[in-house]
């Protein structure tokens, strides 16, 4: 056949078969290893939970429910024990009984405390308290630390990651897992809190990375923008930062998107930073750390560290 004949053929196959054509955008990714998102907001009805973890290709969640949702967490593990294999739980750890709640929750099943995103100081006395339980109970703390205000969280969350190596060392029982924008912008050794999500090459010596070096209680997410934008700065670094830390990462998205693929009105909204709105953070994610590292250290960041940490079977 001559060009102009193959065109015409594949335009008369396209024509004939628009379910066909369109196939390629209903197919769900595969990743080169099966995935667990570590941080995934529980949504409203199984079916919503469902639908993003099959749209992004995602194998299991964990979910994060706040203090009133552990019973619907619960169900859906049961409904479900494959896709959520776990779930932590939240509370406010300013109310007086946030630990007879947090406590309750792991009495009911939940595999670790958060997220923990609330206006206090991370070295403060209301984190201390659930530091300690932490140990008490064997569970890890998933803590959002932020200094910059934003247009959907404004103000400071768990502030003060810069003095955090003293919670490192005062509590070398609990396992913490860092996640937001205070601590991947900190991975570069130049970051003055001058914006949430700075952008350029990494200066190395940052306070996160020095952390995650030197503290073997300190594990993170890779979940949002701040992780995706920090580790899409300077490719060179990202692998190394990855080789360097394939034991301590643990692969979440923390997506607003309803199908997967970046729709719904939550994640097209002006809330969500620019570069993420009208995509799924989760296949983006899994795609940086695709292309920056290898399949054997995908693979511990998408699934196995996370079981180790939350000593499931693999
Ligand atoms: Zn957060
Ligand atoms: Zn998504």
């Amino acid at each position: 056949m001559d060009r102009r004949t193959v065109l015409a053929s594949l335009g008369a196959v396209a024509a004939a078969s628009p379910l066909r054509a369109q196939e390629p955008a209903q197919t769900s990714p595969k990743w080169s290893s099966p995935v667990i998102d570590m941080h995934f907001h529980m949504r409203r009805t199984p079916e919503a939970n469902i639908a993003h973890q099959q749209g992004a290709g995602v194998t299991a969640a964990n979910l994060l429910a706040r203090a009133d949702a552990g019973p619907a967490a619960a169900a859906l593990k049961a409904q479900k024990p494959a896709m959520f294999p776990s779930w932590f739980g939240s509370t406010d750890v300013a109310k007086p009984d946030a630990e007879q709640i947090l406590t309750q929750a792991v009495k009911d099943g939940a595999k670790g405390f958060g997220e923990l995103k609330f206006p206090v100081a991370a070295d403060g006395p209301e984190m201390r308290r659930v530091y300690d339980l932490a140990a008490e109970l064997n569970v890890p703390v998933l803590i959002h630390f932020q200094e910059i205000g934003q247009p959907a969280a404004p103000g400071g969350y768990n502030t003060g990651i810069k003095r955090f190596a003293t919670m490192l060392k005062a509590y070398p029982k609990t396992k913490f897992i860092a996640h937001a924008d205070a601590f991947w912008a900190n991975i570069s050794a130049d970051y003055h809190e001058q914006e949430a999500y700075p952008t350029g090459p990494i200066v190395p010596g940052g306070v996160s990375d020095k952390l995650l070096a030197d503290y073997p209680n300190l594990f993170a997410d890779t979940s949002a923008n701040s992780a995706n934008n920090a580790l899409s700065r300077d490719a060179e670094f990202t692998k190394d930062f990855l080789r360097r830390h394939q034991d301590k990462l643990h692969f979440g998205s923390d997506c607003n998107c309803e199908d997967g693929k970046g729709g719904g009105a939550a994640q097209n909204s002006d809330r969500v930073a620019p570069r993420m709105r009208g995509k799924c953070v989760a296949q983006e994610t899994l795609k940086l750390l695709t292309a920056s590292s290898t399949p054997a250290i995908f693979r511990k960041i998408a699934w196995t560290n996370a079981h180790r940490l939350l000593g499931m079977t693999v």
